[in-house]
């Protein structure tokens, strides 16, 4: 699964913590991140990242190119909801985007806790038919 990590400065120690208690389960996948949060794990963990451009410099788009052709199983996005943000229109857009295409979204750790569970037991796995049927013709299932 491609699985998109993302967090605005106030919450990249938790997404750090976070990425470094389940890294042997974000180690079976393939992982992206905006600039600095995939340093950041890379520098904490043994994972590997494919780093897109910061955030505020169009790395919330540049994921956002890979959910609109459904390359994006899922996308863990810590916001900081107390920070007003430069780059806001490119978050609603990524998150919309993530709703166009049903991708799975958690926006805080509480919900990533739950996501993460269910990636390991296979809960994701309706996500491969989605990419095949796209891969085949481009429906969706909306
Ligand atoms: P960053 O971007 O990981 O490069 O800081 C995250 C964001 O603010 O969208």
């Amino acid at each position: 699964m491609n699985i998109a990590l993302i967090a605005h400065d106030k919450k990249k120690d938790d997404l750090v913590r976070f990425a470094t208690a389940y890294e042997n389960v974000l180690s079976n996948h393939t992982l992206y991140a905006t600039g600095t949060t995939g340093l950041r794990i890379m520098e904490a963990t043994s994972l590997k990242v494919h780093r897109f451009q910061s955030g505020p410099l169009g790395g919330d788009q540049e994921i956002g190119a890979m959910i609109a052709k459904n390359q994006m199983d899922l996308v863990l996005f810590f916001r900081d909801p107390l920070t007003a943000q430069p780059h806001e229109p490119d978050v609603s857009a990524l998150i919309r985007l993530c709703d166009v295409y049903s991708v799975p979204l958690a926006t805080n750790m509480g919900t990533a806790e739950v996501l993460i569970k269910g990636l390991e037991r296979g809960d994701l796995s309706w996500r491969e038919l989605e990419k095949n049927k796209a891969e085949r013709g481009g429906e969706y299932a909306f």
